[in-house]
């Protein structure tokens, strides 16, 4: 039997924590989810996340002591250095040193910002495998994103690619969670198309999208799309709405990083069909042609599973098994 070398990923995550065996092919041999109880003490989340990979482990097979390491996908503000959690908003890790905490697991722990994992993923594993240059984005309840450089993830000083909080209208009097206004992720989101949704449907109470649900607080991004695929007039003006402003994000970070791809996941990756031709549109008008030589969008290919993949993937390249 040929020897490998297994590592774990975690996505950890507002509601839940998802962990994973993972091999050098990035194929998954066991996984775990568990819920995070985000708002419970620090230590009874880190006992959470020490329980998955211990039942992960034992799902597999094999002992502790054959991990080679682990890769932690974290979301918010990080401090790669420390390994701690400098700030994040659903979660009550704030301030704490969570890489030191997974030391008992061997010294191989390495922490990546969640969305950074999964733009590594699909670089490595995913949609991303044929290039050195790409953006990941991922837009569901918020945007959030990853960029590779060279086959690298461009952290700055250490928490580069947050692409949801860039401004996008100044105008926009809608405040972000981040504090400032008019962000991308406050125009572009699922929340966004769910929050304009609701707003529209008032006076427009005749739209199927109105039909779809008993209570107005019930709208969301999914219902929107849906709603727009059966032809509903409105809901399709919300999407071309949405998919301006999704437009309008992607054209910058086309013209900043020229990329070779631009890797879309997340819930509204979904209707990609239905966003398609005015992101497309949006993007020829506002990019220089030669920009767009050898560009494309394309849907990310590992779902869910990006984050936790690619935090195994982090823990492979820094103790160089890939
Ligand atoms: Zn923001």
């Amino acid at each position: 039997m040929i020897e490998k070398d297994y590592v774990i990923g975690i996505d950890l995550g507002g509601t839940k924590i998802l962990t994973m065996l993972v091999d050098q092919q990035g194929d998954i041999i066991a996984k775990v989810k568990r819920a995070t109880e985000a708002d419970k003490e620090p230590s009874k989340i880190i006992d959470n996340l020490k329980q998955t990979v211990v039942t992960v482990t034992e799902q597999a097979g094999i002992g502790l002591d054959e991990v080679k390491g682990i890769g932690l996908g974290a979301p918010g503000l990080l401090d790669l250095e420390q390994g701690a959690i400098i700030d994040t908003p659903n979660l009550n890790l704030k301030g704490v040193q969570i890489v030191e905490q997974l030391k008992e697991f061997g010294p191989a722990v390495f922490l990546e910002n969640d969305a950074n994992a999964a733009a590594i993923a699909e670089k490595w594993f995913g949609a991303g495998r044929d290039v050195e240059d790409l953006v990941y984005v991922t837009v569901s309840t918020g945007i959030g994103g990853g960029i590779i450089v060279n086959g690298e993830v461009c952290h700055g000083l250490g928490n580069g690619g947050e692409i949801g909080h860039m401004t996008i209208d100044p105008t926009s009097k809608l405040q972000c969670s981040c504090g400032n206004y008019g962000c991308w992720e406050v125009l572009a989101s699922g929340t966004a198309l769910a929050r304009r949704a609701k707003e529209v449907v008032i006076s427009n109470p005749d739209t199927l999208l109105r039909q779809m649900v008993e209570d107005i607080e019930q709208i969301d991004g999914a219902i929107v799309a849906e709603a727009a695929r059966k032809g509903d007039l409105v809901a399709q003006g919300l999407m071309t709405e949405l998919a301006e402003y999704v437009g309008l994000g992607l054209a910058n970070l086309i013209t900043i990083f020229n990329p070779e791809k631009i890797v879309l996941g997340g819930g509204v990756s979904k209707s990609w069909e239905l966003l398609k031709p005015t992101v497309e549109e949006t993007i020829s008008k506002r990019v220089m042609k030669p920009l767009l030589d050898g560009f494309e969008i394309v849907v990310a290919q590992l779902g869910t599973e990006a984050g936790g993949i690619g935090a195994a993937t982090i823990a492979l390249l820094k103790l160089e098994l890939i």
